[in-house]
């Protein structure tokens, strides 16, 4: 039946196009972290991995990125 294969194209469409977003966020992640400076922006202190990984792209250590949001 050519609708059912109209539809099976259209879903396997869908299905990559939903299964490209997450690898592409993924890969933009990734990079954001290879950007990110290893070391605090503010005090030069190195960023812990715990927290590049909880926050990736992170700039400031977790004591200045609180200083700076209460400002
Ligand atoms: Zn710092």
């Amino acid at each position: 039946m050519a609708d059912d294969a109209d539809r099976a194209q259209e879903l396997g469409a869908l299905y990559e196009r939903a299964l490209r977003v997450p690898v592409r966020a993924l890969k933009a992640r990734v990079a954001s972290d290879a950007a990110a400076p290893a070391v605090c922006a503010d005090c030069g202190d190195a960023i812990p991995p715990a927290r590049r990984a909880a926050w990736p792209g992170a700039r400031r250590c977790l004591s200045c990125q609180q200083q700076h949001e209460a400002r």
